[in-house]
């Protein structure tokens, strides 16, 4: 996926429209992309030796809870904002590959177009949650005897006769 620079540069200042479709599994493992697609809209405007990008990036892939190790389905939803810098071919040649890196870690630009593909999949990456919950009071696993918790009960209790159903809400008691 590319945005043909020329076209921006000559309506200078003006903000043009992109909208990208694709599928989840051209950038991300099978096991989190699923038959997914993900959507990129974007409004682009060239300024100087600047490319103003701007827009949003939504997809739904599929995590792992991090409390009960279930899969779910996860709705991304990141706004974008960027400026690349315009710099001058190299000499040697570059090949596409070479120019979607550059672009999605230096955010430079150089030659005719935008290379997008090595930037969405950085925006998969981290638009994911470090600690996904399939539901905000996900009540996870025992961890005496490895029961889903939303789903059934256990009697577990350790040998200081704490009940180990409620040591995941004492994580959460504050020090005094
Ligand atoms: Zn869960
Ligand atoms: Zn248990």
């Amino acid at each position: 996926m590319r945005i043909y620079l020329p076209e921006v540069k000559e309506r200078r200042g003006e903000a043009l429209q992109y909208r990208f479709q694709g599928k989840n599994r051209d950038y991300l493992e099978e096991s989190a992309a699923g038959d997914n697609d993900f959507t990129l809209t974007l409004s682009v405007r060239s300024s100087d030796d600047k490319i103003m990008v701007s827009g949003r990036f939504e997809a739904g892939i599929t995590v792992n809870c991090s409390r009960c190790l279930r899969p779910f389905r996860q709705q991304i939803d990141s706004e974008i904002d960027e400026i690349f810098t315009v710099s001058p071919l190299p000499d040697k040649k570059s090949s596409p590959e070479d120019l979607a890196e550059e672009t999605a870690n230096q955010l430079t630009v150089r030659g005719d177009y935008l290379y997008l593909d090595e930037y969405i999949r950085q925006l998969f990456i981290i638009s994911q949650v470090y600690n996904p919950l399939c539901q905000p009071d996900c009540r996870g696993l025992c961890p005496g005897c490895g029961t889903d918790l939303n789903e059934s009960t256990c009697s577990c209790v350790d040998e200081a006769g704490i009940d180990l159903r409620l040591l995941k809400l004492k994580e959460f008691q504050p020090d005094r």
